[in-house]
């Protein structure tokens, strides 16, 4: 799909032309998992697989989206909507629904979309369709909206109307990214800074499991249940101490034996991820992609050992770059239990890796692998006609 594509699909649909394009990308984490809930840091940034929303006000008063992807369209009024049955729409009337409760004036309004990024593989599809959106919303009505108030109404629209209790760094990337950078975020303030991943000798590889096991949801849970379990017991003897972002390493392992070992495993893992995404903002800054290669075979044996959100096919695509000279450093992304990993690949051995990653997990798991090459790219760009 590409934006000419999606702008012949609004033509022949709605016989006009329309009056934006709007890129909305994925997004891929580098570093920092679980630790967002923790209230520490993630290193996410926005990719170059994206969805391309074409617009247009209209006339009336009604909504009219149409996804080329799904082959499918949806039509109401603006003022009086509520959940649809088709999962997809709730995610662009999610993002009306908050705004219109913030008293913004949104008029009738066609969207066609369509996208390149796979769906439910982790790289934040749906964080992209609202940024995007209420991008678009905030050119076409003159909302007057900052991106961090995009950011944030996008959250609000998935947690509020779609009903997913998601975090705000997949927003924050789709919407904030900058092209050849990194995105560190304090899910505490929301402050950020950019570290360059400018390397023209590199490549990030997705390898996409194509698994989802269920434990996902209740497991999810659990962790945070024991990341919470761990803060009680530090804030008792550290009253200061609000969330693991408070909690000197040191002070983990000095207090090892009023943990339950589980609980200690799992308050291990955050506080070393959250200073692991220091020291990867350190190495980025003198281009050293070995040391974050290396961080990033922490974060994955962290996730596998400590934090227990692995899974064997994760686990396999991981151990199995060990034994490539071209790999730099591999990880499960996300929240677990399947979805994507990620690898850092050196550029002129991509194909070889990709071949080898495909032959290994078929003959391993009967799985056909599917790779996809990111690069990292500017954030949510609203283009008007
Ligand atoms: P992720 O955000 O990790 O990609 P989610 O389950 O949160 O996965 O969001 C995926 C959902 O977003 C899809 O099931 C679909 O409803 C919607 N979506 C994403 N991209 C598209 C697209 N190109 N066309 C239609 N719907 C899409
Ligand atoms: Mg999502």
């Amino acid at each position: 799909m590409s934006a000419a594509a999606a702008v012949g699909f609004y033509q022949s649909i709605f016989g006009t032309k329309p009056e934006i394009t709007v890129r909305a990308p994925g997004r891929i984490n580098l570093i920092g998992e679980h630790t967002d809930y923790n209230l520490g840091f993630v290193l996410p940034a926005a990719i170059d697989k994206a969805i391309w929303m074409v617009m247009g006000r209209r006339n009336d008063n009604e909504l009219h989206f149409h996804s080329i992807d799904l082959n499918d369209r949806y039509q109401n009024e603006v003022d009086n909507f509520r959940k649809s049955e088709k999962s997809w729409v709730n995610y662009l009337l999610g993002v009306i629904s908050e705004a219109q409760r913030d008293g913004f004036n949104i008029g009738g309004v066609n969207v066609v979309f369509g996208g390149e990024i796979p769906l439910g593989a982790g790289l934040s599809s749906s964080a992209a369709l609202e940024s995007g959106m209420l991008a678009g919303l905030n050119e076409l009505f003159c909302l007057g909206l900052s991106k961090l108030e995009i950011v944030k109404l996008a959250q609000r629209g998935e947690n509020n109307f779609v009903g997913m209790n998601c975090g705000i760094m997949d927003m924050f990337a789709s919407v904030m990214g900058q092209a050849r950078q990194v995105l560190r975020l304090d899910c505490r303030s929301l402050d950020y800074e950019h570290f360059p991943f400018d390397t023209p000798e590199h490549s990030l590889v997705l390898c996409d499991s194509a698994v989802k096991h269920s434990l996902v949801d209740s497991e999810y849970n659990t962790r945070r249940r024991e990341c919470e379990a761990g803060v009680q017991v530090f804030h008792k003897i550290m009253p200061e101490i609000a969330s693991l972002r408070d909690v000197p390493l040191d002070f983990v392992l000095s207090e090892k034996k009023r943990l339950e070992d589980k609980v200690f495993r799992r308050c291990k893992f955050v506080v070393e991820e959250i200073m692991r995404v220091d020291v990867a903002c350190k190495v980025l800054k003198i281009n050293d992609f070995e040391a974050f290669g290396q961080l990033m075979y922490a974060t994955h044996n962290g996730l596998q050992y400590e934090y227990e959100v692995t899974c064997a096919e994760t686990d396999f695509l991981v151990e199995k770059t060990k034994q490539m000279p071209e790999v730099l450093g591999a990880r499960q992304m996300g929240g677990g239990f399947g979805g994507c990993t990620l690898n850092l690949v050196k550029k002129e051995a991509v194909s070889e890796f990709v071949a080898n990653m495909v032959a290994a997990y078929d003959a391993n798991f009967g799985l056909k692998l599917a790779c996809h090459v990111v690069s990292l790219e500017d954030g949510v760009e609203v283009k008007r006609y």
